[in-house]
This record gives structure tokens, sequence and C-alpha cells, in this order.
């Protein structure tokens, strides 16, 4: 049997698959089992910001793999430490402390329960079309894929986003946080404003709620800043990390400011700080920095965008994003044109039903981006 027929015999498929199995990556480049390359403008759902197979990572995770994989949390060590004090130190001023963990929806159910644990509160307020992941947890913040798994936690409200009268309306004395992200993502690529933020960040305050940024997807320089909340200058109180944290290799992290405490047993993991992911993401983060990665994002998107909406097409409804997550919002359903890109050589993510998402590698080069443009003119001209 070959990979599809394996996977659909022995995998659990809960994904829709496209018909293309990936063996291969360089940098922006993907190559399929037949040898076929690809521009990727997926970067594994935003994670690989370094590009495919980058040597430095490569490097830091062989050299970390012979010295020691695994180390609990009932040990302290030395690449961990190492990262928790680089993570404070990138991360908007405030900021203490950090939790580390393996996963965007495990760095979401650690900041619920901080954030519960530190106000005493039970009640959330997140966005609709917001997605904060898919256990439990996160999917009580999340406003879709939850109608087959109620009851979820109870004590979740959901408001429009970018909407600062019906947040206010929502936040009371009751409220533990609001968990917000900076960039709907799966929702549309939809950026919220920074009045709009700052505005909740005092809200918050006054209600004495915390606030929880998700920048699971924002984070990490995708959005052409280390963190997006740094586009708005607020100082949230947690903010969630995950995907382009360790550039593919499976980690999450809670950056947390000065009202949150985690005394011994209030939560726990046994993967997560791992040396291994921890290297990993020190490279990760050195090569963003070394590289300035996010003025090449914020530079990328300029120019991706600028590109995207020359495109004289009255398909398109609006083309819009934050450094290197873009969204083009269509008229018309957007799996075609999907397909069609990858018939062209160009992956391409979707965000619902109508948007074509790009999340390419941070170090896609300004020649893959023009190919990547004109193959998507190509789809969406009349
Ligand atoms: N939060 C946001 C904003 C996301 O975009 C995602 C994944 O797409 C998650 C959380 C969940 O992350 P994971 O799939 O690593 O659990």
């Amino acid at each position: 049997m070959n990979a599809p027929e394996l996977e659909q015999t022995y995998g659990f498929e809960v994904f829709p698959k496209r018909e293309l199995t990936i063996v291969r990556g360089e940098g922006a480049i993907l190559w399929d089992d037949a040898g076929k390359s690809y521009i990727d403008c997926t970067a594994g759902v935003g994670v690989a910001s370094i590009g495919h197979a980058n040597p430095r990572l490569a490097d830091a995770i062989a050299e970390q793999a012979k010295t020691l994989v695994t180390c609990p949390g009932i040990f302290y060590n030395d690449v961990r430490a190492r990262l928790v004090e680089k993570l404070v130190s990138i991360a908007p001023d405030g900021m203490q402390h950090v939790f580390l963990c393996n996963s965007g929806a495990e760095a979401n159910e650690a900041a619920i329960k901080f954030a519960r644990h530190a106000t005493g509160r039970t009640q959330f307020v997140s966005a609709m079309r917001g997605f904060h992941g898919r256990t439990l947890g996160a999917l009580s913040a999340t406003h879709k894929y939850r109608d087959q798994f109620e009851p979820l936690i109870p004590g979740f409200s959901f408001v429009p986003f970018n909407n600062l009268d019906k947040l206010a309306a929502a936040v009371s004395e009751e409220t533990a946080a609001v968990i917000l992200e900076p960039v709907q993502g799966e929702g549309g690529v939809r950026p919220g404003s920074a009045d709009y933020f700052q505005a909740v960040q005092s809200l918050c305050r006054e209600r004495g709620a915390l606030l929880i940024m998700d920048e699971v997807q924002t984070g990490m320089g995708r959005t052409g800043a280390m963190f997006a909340s740094s586009h708005f200058g607020i100082q949230p109180d947690l903010i969630c990390l995950a995907k382009g944290i360790a550039g593919g290799v499976p980690m999450g992290a809670v950056v947390c400011g000065e009202r949150i405490v985690a005394e011994i047993g209030i939560h726990g993991t046994t993967f997560g700080g791992n040396p291994l992911a921890c290297a990993a993401a020190l490279a990760t983060i050195d090569y963003i920095e070394e590289h300035d990665l996010c003025a090449e994002a914020r530079r990328k998107g300029d120019l991706l965008t600028e590109a995207l909406r020359g495109i004289n097409s009255s398909r398109i409804r609006e083309v819009r994003g934050l450094g290197l997550m873009i969204g083009i919002e269509l008229k018309e359903k957007v799996k075609p044109h999907i397909l069609g890109l990858m018939e062209k050589g160009v992956l391409a993510l979707p965000a619902g039903a109508t948007v074509l998402r790009l999340l390419p590698p941070l170090v896609i080069t300004d020649e893959q981006l023009e190919e990547a443009v004109a193959a998507i003119r190509e789809s969406l001209s009349d």
C-alpha cells in the first residue's frame, strides 16, 4: 500500500485530506513523492516560520538528541532554564514566568486554569469566530466545532470580535479572563484594532479580569513583531504560544505576568519543557532574531498584500492581514481555488469557506512570493 492507502486504513481520518503526499522540504519549498515541488504558503499551518529543514534547527535538534532528550519538570535543566529566561526577555513588558507545554490547545488549557486559579472566578469571555484548540477546555473558549461535544466547561460566553460595546456588556466582576486572538486565524484572518485591544485591556483591569492573548498563530514573528500584542501596545496577563515557537518541534508556552501565581500541583505535563523541544525553540528564536525575520515578515507581508490587492478580480471581496498572515476573502467558495493552486505548484490554506489564507515561512524569498502571486492571479482572474 502507498502512503494515502496506509493512512486511510490505519490512521484516523479527522482531517479533510488533499491528494498529496509530502515527503521533503527546504526553506519555503516542499516536494511530493513524485518529485514535484510546491511553494509552501501553509508552513505547516504557521509552524515552519524559519523554513523547512533549516540546518541551524536540524543541528540544534541533533546535538540535543545526542545529549539529553527528556527531563521531567521535577528536575532543573540547563536548556529549559535558558529558554524560559529568553522568552521572558523577548516578551512584552511585565511578563515574568513561563509554563512550557506541547501544543496550542495545551497552552490555552493551562491559561484557562491559571486564570481561574489566580482570580478565583469561573467566567470567561471570548470572541465569535475565535479558535483556541480542540481539547475540551480550549474548545469551551472556541466558538466553532463545539456542537457535538456539549456540555463543555460552563461559564464561557461569546461576543462579536472587535466590538467593544458587546465585550463591555459581557465582562463582569465574575469574569476570570477575556481570551482573544490578535488576528483571528481560523476564523478568516481578521485583525483586531489597536483601539479595541487597548480598551479591552483597560476594561479587564477595571473589572479585575485577566486578558489572555492567544498568540498561538500570530506569535514568534509571524505578524511582523515577535508578539502581535506589541503592535497594539498592550501588556496582556497571559500570552499563549505554540506553532512557530520551536520551528516545527511540538511545543506550547504560556507567558505570564505578575498576577499569575502557579504553585506546586496546580498544573503539570510529562513532555512539556523537554530539552529537545527547548533546544529547538532556542535555535528558532535565535534564527528569527539574527535574520531579522520580524522585519522581513513586515516587508514581505506588505509586498504580498500590495501585489494581491493589485489583482483585478471580481471574485475578491477583500485582502487583509498582518505581516505574513494574510487572508483573501472571496465572494465564492475557496476550495476549488486551493485545489487549483495545488495543481499550479502553490500550497495555500482555507480559513472558513470563503477565505484563502497564506502563512508562508518567514524565510520565503521575494521571487517565491512573486511566483505564488502569479499563480493566485491566474486562479482568481475573471
Ligand atoms: N489557538 C490558535 C489561535 C490557533 O490558531 C490554534 C491552531 O490552529 C490553536 C490555538 C490550537 O493549537 P494546536 O493545534 O497546536 O492545539
